[in-house]
């Protein structure tokens, strides 16, 4: 049989039943054994950032949550205005966020050659922050302004000051206890009414964080990039995400069908597991600084 063009051939050693996830010790033995020696490309997603308080709206524990559509953000004044009032407040917070251990070791591995690159699904910068030079931001960044007329590109910073003389007072009368940090600094707040949304200086066009949301596409360059750097790689590990989302899974699937081994550190099941040689059960804060440890250099 031909196959189509979503499916793949996986490698024979590979059964469709996921081999049962291994706990922390037995786990870092099985990955050291699996990718000792090897150069790897790391994915991650918002499970490296919750130590940092940056809550994981698809972890195992985290209420539901609607995330936001790019259809909602461009067609709806009220909605826009209410996600720049939120995101007002909410950007500090992520703003303030600083890198964990999780962060780090993986600097740490970049800096020993031993990790080639980091694709991230997180727009929180903790990766650039911790020291690692080759990331990938596949989702974009909160940090980052776009015009969606003109494609004019601002900081997040520059913004907050028009927002803040647009709008006096207005992040200080919403009360802390109101304010809830979310991966997008979005935040919750009580109420946005009248609160005046800054549009582009140059065009007058409207302004978005350079984030990709949902509906949206990552740009191809972007996608292109990330699989180049899978492929510079002979490993791939994949570090505290549930891989929900295909703009993240296609990299798994990548990095299985050219036979790389792939480890999946994670606190709950995810959509790859079936392409994994190895599932780890934990959090990324206490496994990669003891990987890091214990991986050799290439
Ligand atoms: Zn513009």
């Amino acid at each position: 049989m031909v196959p189509g063009p979503r499916t793949y051939r996986v490698r024979v050693s590979r059964s469709a039943e996921p081999a049962a996830p291994l706990g922390l010790a037995a786990g870092l033995d099985a990955a050291v054994e699996l990718l000792g020696g090897l150069r790897l490309a790391v994915l991650t997603g918002a499970g490296i950032s919750t130590d940092s308080g940056i809550p994981d709206y698809r972890g195992p524990d985290s209420p539901p949550r609607t995330p936001m559509t790019y259809g909602q953000f461009v067609s709806d004044a009220a909605f826009r205005r209410t996600y720049w009032a939120r995101n007002h407040i909410g950007w500090r917070h992520v703003d303030r966020t600083r890198p964990n251990a999780g962060h780090r070791a993986l600097a740490q591995l970049e800096e020993r050659a031993v990790v080639v690159g980091v694709i991230t699904q997180n727009v929180d910068r903790l990766h650039h922050l911790a020291g690692s030079r080759s990331v990938i931001d596949l989702h974009g960044t909160y940090a980052d302004i776009v015009c969606l007329g003109c494609g004019a590109r601002s900081s997040r910073e520059a913004l907050a000051m028009r927002l803040e003389a647009l709008n006096p007072g207005f992040a200080e009368r919403a009360a802390v206890a109101d304010v809830e940090i979310a991966p997008d600094a979005d935040a919750v707040i009580a109420s946005t009414e009248g609160f005046v949304v800054a549009d582009c200086e140059r065009c007058g066009g409207m302004l978005k964080p350079e984030i990709v949301y949902f509906g949206e596409n990552v740009p191809r360059e972007r996608v292109d990039r990330a699989f180049a750097l899978v492929d510079s790689a002979q490993g791939l590990l994949v570090a505290g995400t549930s891989l929900a989302v295909m703009s993240g899974l296609r990299f798994v699937r990548h990095a299985a069908r050219a036979g790389s081994p792939v480890v999946v550190v994670n606190r709950g099941d995810t959509r790859g597991d079936g392409l994994a040689d190895l599932r780890i059960h934990a959090g990324t804060s206490e496994a990669l600084p003891s990987l890091a440890e214990r991986l050799p250099d290439p």
